[in-house]
């Protein structure tokens, strides 16, 4: 059986006093589920946020980190100073590292293999933008993406990667995939795992979806068989919204 994750992206929001809330008030306010629950609260924050949840179910993880072990890279956190917090798992690839921080998949490549090294857990974020959907190639992008990025991995390293289909088109816009364009690329992305290793890897991987899931939409697309849970910007910045989305898986 696949893990189901909700994971929070919370982004560069929150100041300290703020992290705090939130997370108390989830940590009171968290449903019964069998799903693993994720926040991502900014790296100034990360150590607060472990007390602020101790006792609670919800895993904190980062957002980002470097692929050198250590040495001169100012302004830099690595794979060692997250685990000695402790933080195991780091989202790497999210469209606005790609996009903002020129972040390619020859870089991520190497952030993912120290983050395996170090016995990491890694969300990879993945998707196509929008002129890419529109051309009808974003199939052979989100192909492109994982071959690059992930398939010089061993095959026992997928037992610490869950995947995050994020179309860039459907971040932060309101606008969400269909929950079929979803199924239909999730199962896409199963299919290419699965030529690239064996069925078992593919079918063990936990895919998740991100792009505007609020509420409202959460369980149609949750409901998806290759779905098995999202990655949250927005709404996971509101209890009342997030506590709702963890309910609909
Ligand atoms: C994200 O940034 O990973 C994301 C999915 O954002 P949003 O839910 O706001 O679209």
């Amino acid at each position: 059986m696949r893990s189901k994750i909700v994971a929070g992206n919370w982004k560069m929001n929150n100041n300290l006093e703020e992290t705090e809330a939130l997370l108390t008030e989830l940590a009171a306010k968290l449903p019964d589920t069998d799903a693993e629950v994720m926040v991502a609260p900014a790296f100034v924050n990360l150590a607060d946020a472990i007390r602020t949840l101790d006792g609670s179910a919800i895993q904190v993880v980062a957002q980002n980190m470097h692929w050198a072990d250590n040495g001169a890279y100012t302004g830099e956190i690595s794979a060692d100073m997250l685990q000695s917090i402790p933080v195991n798992t780091v989202i790497l690839g999210h469209s606005e590292r790609r996009a903002y921080f020129g972040e390619t998949d020859e870089l991520l490549a190497k952030k993912v293999a120290t983050a395996i090294r170090k016995k990491m857990r890694v969300i990879f974020c993945f998707g196509e933008e929008l002129q890419e959907r529109k051309a009808g190639t974003h199939f052979k992008v989100v192909k492109k993406q994982l071959t690059e990025a992930l398939f010089t991995l061993e095959a026992k390293a997928w037992d610490q990667l869950v995947l995050a289909y994020e179309p860039v088109w459907a971040i932060g816009t309101g606008e969400t995939a269909s929950p079929e364009q979803a199924q239909e690329m999730h199962a896409f992305i199963r299919d290419t795992i699965s030529g690239a290793y064996q069925q078992d890897v593919a079918d063990k991987v936990t895919i998740l979806y991100g792009g505007s899931v609020k509420p409202n939409n959460a369980a149609e697309i949750f409901s998806k068989p290759d779905v098995d849970g999202g990655l949250i910007g927005g709404a996971s910045l509101d209890a009342e919204d997030f506590i709702a989305i963890i309910k609909a898986i």
